[in-house]
């Protein structure tokens, strides 16, 4: 039996995580479920988005299944979802891209982890503006040296593990010659220490033209935050949108699986949303708990019920779509 904390999140967060959790108990798993609010719900309740028995439950378990939270945008309270990171230390967003038979999208056999540094720099909320009259404003992105280290070694060792050949380290070195110099040098010295694997480094912007023109030259990626949090959407936008995209937010002593994607206010209460994200995130969490059947079973249920195209979302299926809860039915239908 795992305790696992799940925060459904706001948006469409409650209704994918409901699908999410009943497709992991019908692949087999016991677990107890330790069920909290964060973000919008919780300031509704607590009056704090972020309350100290989420972050007590979260340390207890050291697993959570999370949907998203909305942030507000330009002013309001501070992102839950970086809160939670630096919170325990989740240092290393892990971002996989990979195809689906049946979506359509650009490319086909996409298969790209990217691994996203997710503590220092632009998101550690240094930010401030500069007189009272509001007339500039900044943020302060710190990189340093052990940061980088751990973020590229854990990428080196991911490949290493996942029998991966090439690791590609994004920057700006050319531009921001400190942090990303840095980044930049780090990568270059840690690169040395695995012959097995092919070591190269780009430029993002470089990176983002050829990653549209020609992503199977990629394999694994390792870049810092703001860069890593722009090209995993590019990459989820390869194999045909933010509905397939799961990720993983790993610590030492915790870890934290959601979507990449966000609440989606624009679709939420509507049963349209996609599920796949959070139950694929599901996946990656059943990975890191070792139950590998399990989660290898939910896979392929996912990718069949998407081959075959007939209980899929709008998203996936906009001429003849089911719902959210039905998409998960049919996934749990073919376990
Ligand atoms: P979003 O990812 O919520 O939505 C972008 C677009 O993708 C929208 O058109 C949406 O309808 C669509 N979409 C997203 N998920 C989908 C799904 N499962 N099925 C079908 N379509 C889907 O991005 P946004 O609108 O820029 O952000 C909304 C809120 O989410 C913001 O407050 C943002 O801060 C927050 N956010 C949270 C997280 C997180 O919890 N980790 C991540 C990203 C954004």
């Amino acid at each position: 039996m795992h305790k696992i904390t799940l925060i459904p999140g706001d948006g469409i967060g409650p209704s994918i995580a409901e699908v999410a959790v009943k497709v992991i108990e019908a692949a087999g798993v016991k677990i107890e479920w330790e069920t909290v609010e964060a973000g919008l719900p919780a300031i509704d309740r607590y009056k704090d988005p972020l309350p100290q028995h989420v972050l007590d439950s979260v340390r207890l378990t050291k697993v959570a299944l999370k949907g998203p939270l909305t942030t507000p945008v330009g002013s309001g309270f501070r992102s839950v979802n970086v809160a939670l990171r630096k919170e325990f230390d989740l240092y290393a967003n892990v971002r996989p891209a990979h195809s689906f038979e049946g979506v359509a999208s650009r490319y086909a056999n996409i298969d790209l982890i990217i691994i996203r540094e997710n503590t220092e720099e632009f998101y550690a909320g240094i930010e401030h503006y500069i007189d009272p009259q509001r007339s500039a404003a900044e943020t302060i992105g710190v990189v340093t040296r052990s940061g980088s280290e751990r973020i590229i070694r854990y990428a080196y060792e991911y490949a290493r593990k996942h029998h991966r050949k090439k690791v590609t380290t994004v920057h700006k070195a050319n531009i921001l010659k400190y942090t990303g110099g840095l980044f930049l040098e780090v990568a270059r010295k840690v690169g040395e220490e695995y012959a097995d694997l092919i070591t190269e480094d780009k430029i993002v912007d470089n990176m983002a033209m050829q990653m549209v023109i020609n992503p199977h030259q990629f394999d694994v990626i390792v870049t810092t935050n703001l860069f890593g949090d722009i090209l995993s959407d590019l990459s989820s936008g390869l194999v045909g949108g933010l509905g397939l995209a799961p990720g993983a937010n790993i610590g030492y002593d915790a870890a934290i699986f959601e979507a990449v994607h966000g609440s989606a206010p624009d679709i939420a209460g509507k049963n349209i949303a996609n599920p796949s994200a959070l139950i694929l995130a599901g996946v990656m969490m059943l990975r890191h708990l070792e139950e590998d059947a399990a989660a290898d079973r939910i896979e392929s249920a996912v990718a069949s019920v998407i081959r075959e195209g007939r209980s899929v979302t709008r998203d996936l299926n906009p001429g003849s779509p089911v719902g959210t809860r039905e998409m998960g039915d049919a996934i749990i239908a073919r376990m």
